[in-house]
């Protein structure tokens, strides 16, 4: 699990907001439950691209 002390000092790249969330999903990822945006586990490590900016 990732730890927790460093998800506390991680912010939503997108919106801003302190309060992100490990989602239950079968393959983990941070959940940002203010937008709504997901971060997806890469070897261990969010990666933190909002996808709505990645889209083109
Ligand atoms: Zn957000």
């Amino acid at each position: 699990m990732f730890p927790r002390h460093i998800l506390e000092l991680m912010q939503c790249p997108a919106c801003g907001n302190p309060d992100l969330g490990i989602g239950n999903r079968r393959q983990p990822d941070l959940v940002c439950e203010a937008c709504g945006e997901r971060y997806p586990f890469e070897d261990g490590i969010p990666d933190l691209i909002p996808r709505s900016t990645v889209q083109q």
